[in-house]
């Protein structure tokens, strides 16, 4: 490699900072891959099952894992925790980065604070990118991500590697932080659409269609999105309400994806409104409903239940 040239991560060591729902099978799909990768989490017994039962390391602190690592990942719930991770805990990343390494925060965060700490970084010879990603669980599992990712390109070339040891569709969104701008909008429109689709179903039932039909017509016309395709029967008129993706979470992400509109001076009458109605629920449900649980909050307001008709008898 020429002068200030680094190479890419094809063999790098990765740090992995959460190993959650999310995190878990993320960093799963790296050892797959053959990268060594260094996990740490607050539940220190998580991080070793991971070891046991996966592979990779698990170091004592935040500050050895970085001190080891040339890519190192954050997986966290939050841009407060990550902020502590990264920066300002005693134990932190920045106590122990290599100057040369990649931060990639791949939590779905505030792009300011993302922002501001990419500065941190970047003052200590290492480069931050946001790298949030769409897909859940399962396709956290089989490798299939969608990646939104925002910063320099150079960084992100040399990351690609280990993103695309995760996700198939691995998109370019701009500077740092629009990564995570990106992830938090295409959670506000899938809210949209998760909340309007319900509150037809509402109309219609109380009108006399049976809300399984209207499901069928809408995937078959111009009104079908992710949520008529893939969370009303499946989770909403099974009542199952087993999607895997917390309210908790969903709430987060409509509150960021407001919080952009804000700092950008943009009028969201009808994003409002979605996130009061998000934060209604949530509140009404209480910690760990699942976000098609949203639903219950519709039903509640107009005073009646989705239920799919029985099947016809032949
Ligand atoms: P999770 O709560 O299951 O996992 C977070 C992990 O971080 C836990 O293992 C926790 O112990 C660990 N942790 C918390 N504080 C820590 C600290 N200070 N130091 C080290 N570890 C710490 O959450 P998740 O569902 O894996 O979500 C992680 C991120 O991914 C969130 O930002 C979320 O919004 C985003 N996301 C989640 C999904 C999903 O379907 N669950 C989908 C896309 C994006």
């Amino acid at each position: 490699m020429e002068g200030g040239e680094r190479a890419p991560a094809g063999n790098a060591t990765v740090g992995f900072v959460g190993v959650g729902n999310m995190g878990w099978p993320m960093a799963a799909c790296l050892v797959r891959a053959g990268f060594t990768v260094n996990v740490c989490d607050s539940r220190r017994e998580v991080a070793n099952n991971f070891v046991q039962q996966v592979g990779g390391f698990a170091p004592d602190s935040l500050r050895e894992m970085a001190a080891a690592s040339d890519v190192i990942i954050t997986m966290l719930p939050t841009s407060a925790i990550v902020e502590r991770v990264v920066a300002t805990a005693e134990d932190s990343i920045l106590a122990g980065m290599k100057p040369g390494a990649i931060v990639v925060e791949m939590s779905s965060g505030v792009p300011s604070v993302t922002q501001m700490l990419a500065t941190r970084v970047a003052e200590l010879g290492g480069t931050l990118i946001d790298a949030p990603v769409s897909g859940g669980v399962p396709r956290a599992r089989t490798g299939e991500l969608a990646i939104m990712v925002g910063g320099e390109a150079a960084a992100i070339d040399r990351a690609m590697p280990v993103l695309q040891a995760m996700g198939t569709t691995v998109l370019r969104t701009g500077a740092v932080g629009s990564g995570q701008a990106m992830k938090a909008l295409n959670n506000l429109v899938s809210t949209g659409g998760f909340l309007i689709g319900i509150e037809a179903l509402l109309i219609g039932s109380r009108f006399g269609l049976d809300p399984s039909v209207m499901v069928d017509v809408l995937n078959a016309a111009t009104g079908m999105n992710n949520s008529t395709q893939r969370k009303f029967k499946q989770f909403v008129l099974s009542r199952s309400f087993a999607a895997g993706f917390s309210l908790d979470l969903l709430a987060k992400d409509v509150s960021i994806a407001l919080q952009v509109g804000r700092e950008t001076g943009t009028a969201t009458p009808l994003s409002a409104l979605c996130k009061e109605l998000v934060a209604g629920a949530a509140a009404m449900l209480g910690p760990g409903a699942d976000h098609t649980e949203m639903a219950k909050l519709c039903e509640k307001l107009a005073g009646s239940e989705l239920m799919a008709a029985e099947p016809a008898k032949s």
